[in-house]
């Protein structure tokens, strides 16, 4: 008897391109949204968008309510559920790069509420993905949120962000390489429950993202146009598989690691893109396929050593031998690397000297 299901939730609305800004009281409208909105923003995305947009609800007759949040905190979750509470929000609107978008997601989750998803940086997938984090205390709280109801990815504020941001975005698209050698591997070994179209999904947009790698270049706004559809993409893989598998492997982990150990050392996905260097090393050996993802990401300015991390040898050594134990995930690291394998792959990956 044919016993399996599956519930895919995705985005309804998706809007990118140049001045899309302009358009997001239209989709509050396509969506049938009523009532009064909360902005979850943090200060710069607050002057570039937050604010130009609440004018635009505001000549639409409606007054929507902004909380402005600094950090990225569990504090700041709780901030917000409060501000929805006390000022009687029905949904909420993420304006900002990764933490205001994903501080909106986890109390969205929590409000049962939708909420919208404007980033102002492609720097991570968490843009559009159904995943939340923040950290929390010494670990991450993280949850399987919904995905946003709607996103709307404006290209010309996007092209404005820091650089950085956009090759961090890069870079954490490029590591669905090993993220789905991770998930292939753990389904072999596991059992673990895998889906064709998320992993097919997944590694077509790193390789795509790869195969446009001219166009990545700071001030073409073409370049956020690629990069934001590579998300949309990456977070749509994540949504089908409905876990994260698609675009978080072992190079995940020893983010997350240096995160614990490094705190705001680098981005989320410059770091995640030199764990996948090592991670493919490890999948693959010498002959394997991580001098193409080295070459992929210095092509597009995002680092591949621990120095250009500003991370120091011992720390990336003592993240790769330790991240295993984060969580729950099955990945090539297994039951942890010794110290000596993991100088060996640092070493020879030329991560470090
Ligand atoms: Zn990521």
């Amino acid at each position: 008897m044919f016993e399996k299901s599956t519930w895919i939730r995705l985005p309804r609305n998706v809007v990118v391109g140049h001045g899309v800004r302009d358009e997001v009281v239209d989709v509050v409208d396509d969506l049938h949204l009523q009532g009064r909105p909360l902005f979850v923003t943090s200060p710069t995305p607050r002057t570039v968008a937050a604010d130009p947009i609440a004018a635009d609800f505001e000549a639409a007759g409606i007054d929507p309510a902004i909380v402005t949040i600094e950090k990225a905190t569990f504090d700041a979750v709780e901030r917000v559920i409060e501000t929805a509470e006390a000022e009687e929000a029905s949904y909420l609107v993420g304006i900002g790069g990764g933490k205001a978008i994903d501080i909106a997601k986890l109390a969205s989750h929590h409000l049962d509420m939708g909420f919208l998803s404007v980033p102002t940086a492609a720097s991570h997938d968490g843009i559009v993905s159904n995943r939340g984090s923040v950290p929390d205390g010494d670990s991450r709280h993280s949850v399987a949120a919904e995905p946003p109801l709607a996103v709307v990815a404006d290209t010309g504020i996007l092209a404005d962000a820091p650089w950085e941001l956009t090759t961090a975005g890069c870079a954490d698209i490029i590591s669905n390489y090993t993220a789905v050698m991770d998930w292939r591997l753990a389904n072999r070994l596991k059992n673990v429950e895998y889906s064709e179209y998320a992993a097919a999904l997944s590694e077509m947009t790193a390789e795509i993202l790869v195969d446009n790698a001219d166009l990545i270049r700071p001030g073409l706004e073409e370049s956020a146009w690629v990069v934001t559809k590579a998300l949309m993409s990456s977070g749509v893989a994540m949504s089908i598989a409905g876990s994260s598998r698609p675009a978080s492997g072992a190079e995940h982990l020893f983010s997350h690691q240096l995160d614990r150990l490094a705190p705001d050392a680098a981005l989320h996905g410059h770091q995640v893109g030199v764990g996948s260097i090592m991670t493919a090393y490890l999948h693959g050996g010498d002959q394997g396929i991580w001098r193409d993802i080295r070459d992929a990401l210095s092509s597009i300015d995002a680092p591949t050593t621990a120095a250009e991390l500003g991370i120091d040898d011992e720390t990336v050594l003592e993240a790769l031998t330790t991240c295993h134990e984060i969580r729950d995930r099955y990945t090539i690291l297994g039951d942890g690397m010794n110290e000596r394998a993991a100088r060996d792959v640092a070493t020879k990956t030329g991560v470090i000297d």
